[in-house]
């Protein structure tokens, strides 16, 4: 099956949302960071050209990101406050609007796979901790020792962390500490993708805050604050302030703006953001219609982030000005 359907195919991905300065992000890092996202957008990509779902997608572009370590999700996950890797991950489809999650994971490889599997084998919505590892386990999907996940860089960033008795967001780590060799880390990983039946599909995953504690739980699980898709509407992936994130019920607000007011993806992301700024956080989102019309905004110095379409040409970004339409 190809996909001569009448919709449009379509993925938009982020890697994290933050303060990232091009004058410590050198020219050899940014091109590893794109590549990634570029392998990232292809594996989607192919998906849907194949004419797989958009959940399929998702899952294929954001599991290439958990397994690189460049990003904070899967392998390159950051740690909590008790040096372990806690990950958290979730999926939505926009056409029966189902969804799956998993928080606090330290042991499945991919946790959005793990996401997936509870929305399409289990009646719930959110596993966590001991009992979603179990249920990733029976559902055949890859543990690993959570020795896998560990990175020096990120084992550095929670010594710096805890000095400095700060529980930090990616980003805001890369402004007040930067690291000895000059290292840029980035956050959640989030995608959205359009298949060639004319249905939406989101997934977000994520290693969380740097000393993170107590069990915290950050919006990019919990549906409706860091993922939502619905075929009404929009498919929505977010990254930034988790908590203000929750409180804003980001990515519902964003789809539920464009449902009932019938505005542009962008305005409705924008609007977001505002309420976002007005609580005192800041982040970004990516939004896709099922026209296949996009945004990824974000109202940090920069974003990483992809878009890809029928053409099959990757297109990725990091910083304001970087087109990637
Ligand atoms: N939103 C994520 C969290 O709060 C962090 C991020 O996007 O970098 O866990």
């Amino acid at each position: 099956m190809t996909s001569t359907n009448s919709s449009p195919i379509r993925l938009v991905i982020h890697g994290g949302a933050g303060t990232i300065s091009r004058s410590r992000l050198t020219p050899e890092r940014e091109q590893a960071y794109r590549q990634v996202l570029a392998e990232s957008l292809t594996a989607g990509h192919a998906v849907l050209k194949a004419g797989g779902s958009s959940v399929d997608a998702v899952i294929a572009a954001i599991v290439v990101m958990e397994d690189s370590p460049l990003f904070n999700a899967g392998k390159g996950a950051v740690f909590s406050h008790e040096g372990r890797n806690e990950l958290d991950a979730s999926i939505m489809e926009g056409v029966t609007r189902m969804a799956g999650a998993v928080a606090g994971v330290t042991s499945i490889r991919n946790p959005i796979r793990a996401a997936h599997a509870v929305m399409t084998n289990s009646a719930h919505v959110m596993l966590i901790g001991h009992g979603a590892e179990t249920f990733a386990a029976e559902q055949g999907l890859t543990i690993v020792d959570p020795a896998y996940f560990y990175t020096q860089h990120r084992w550095d960033q929670l010594q710096k962390a805890i000095a400095k008795e700060q529980v930090v967001r990616d980003h805001d780590m890369e402004s007040s500490a930067p690291l000895p060799n000059g290292d840029e880390k980035y956050g959640t990983v989030g995608a959205v993708a359009l298949d060639c039946y004319g249905n939406l599909a989101a997934g977000t995953s994520t290693g969380g805050l740097t000393n993170k504690r107590y069990g915290r739980v950050g919006d990019s699980p919990i549906i409706g604050a860091g993922t939502y898709a619905d075929n009404r509407s929009v498919a929505v992936s977010a990254t930034g302030s988790g908590e203000i994130f929750i409180r804003a019920a980001a990515a519902f607000n964003t789809a539920a703006q464009v449902r009932l007011q019938q505005i542009p993806v962008a305005e409705a992301a924008d609007r977001t953001l505002a309420e976002i700024a007005t609580l005192g956080g800041d982040g970004g989102l990516i939004v896709l219609n099922a026209a296949g019309n996009f945004a990824a905004r974000f109202n940090t110095s920069g974003m990483y982030r992809g878009a890809i379409g029928d053409d099959g040409i990757a297109r990725t970004g990091v910083f304001p000005a970087d087109p990637i339409s």
